[in-house]
């Protein structure tokens, strides 16, 4: 159990999913960089966030979900809490479509274990919704998505204590993020490894 003043929040999850430069850049830098698709990504949120709640169908609605886990050691807040008659499940908003890595799904489970924590109930679904396709797509926390997501806190964690930010490595995902400017992943992921070739070489 991690105590109150350890607890990051939990978008970094997402970020640390997705590349642990541009995490510590956010998380320990304290750099935030726009650019198209994170200003869209948050005017959807703040539109999603303007509601309390609403109740559809029997099915009641609450909207900014506060949410934390001691467990995990981490804070936040869920877009959208369902609550069914036989089950909850979360809903987070999206900008854009379907990715084919699992840095939306760890978001989403990261906040269904903090739901399973603060409210001592099983949580087995969420849904992520996203702008470009308007659909909904079922994420399913499995124990693969529920470790996948916990190794993840670990490693966050890991990665505030040690506060370094680690060095680029340049992958596709690079295109698509804020940080590219100022994180010249071609350029010093370049030198890294001419550094690491003279090392080997001199061994
Ligand atoms: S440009 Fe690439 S390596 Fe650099 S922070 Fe972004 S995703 Fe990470």
């Amino acid at each position: 159990m991690y105590p109150e003043s350890d607890l990051i929040p939990l978008s970094a999850l997402q970020h640390f999913a997705f590349c642990q430069r541009q995490c510590a850049f956010i998380h320990l830098e304290r750099i935030w960089l726009e650019n198209r698709l994170t200003a869209e990504g948050r005017i959807m949120h703040e539109h999603v966030h303007q509601e309390a709640h609403e109740t559809r169908k029997g099915v009641r609605a609450e909207f900014s979900v506060a949410l934390r886990s001691l467990r995990l050691g981490i804070f936040g807040q869920a877009d959208v809490v369902e609550f069914h008659k036989d089950r909850i499940r979360p809903v987070e908003y999206k900008r854009g479509k379907p990715k084919s890595d699992n840095c939306d799904a760890i978001q989403l489970c990261a906040q269904a274990l903090c739901l399973e924590e603060m409210l001592d109930r099983g949580i087995s679904e969420g849904m992520l919704f996203y702008g470009k396709t308007r659909r909904r797509k079922t994420i399913s926390f499995d124990a693969a998505l529920r470790e996948e997501t916990e190794s993840a806190a670990r490693g966050l964690h890991e990665l505030v204590c040690s506060g370094k930010t680690p060095e680029p490595v340049y992958a596709p995902r690079c295109k698509s993020c804020s940080f590219f400017e100022v994180c010249l992943p071609k350029v010093l992921g370049r030198r890294r490894s001419v550094k690491r070739y003279l090392e080997k070489a001199s061994e």
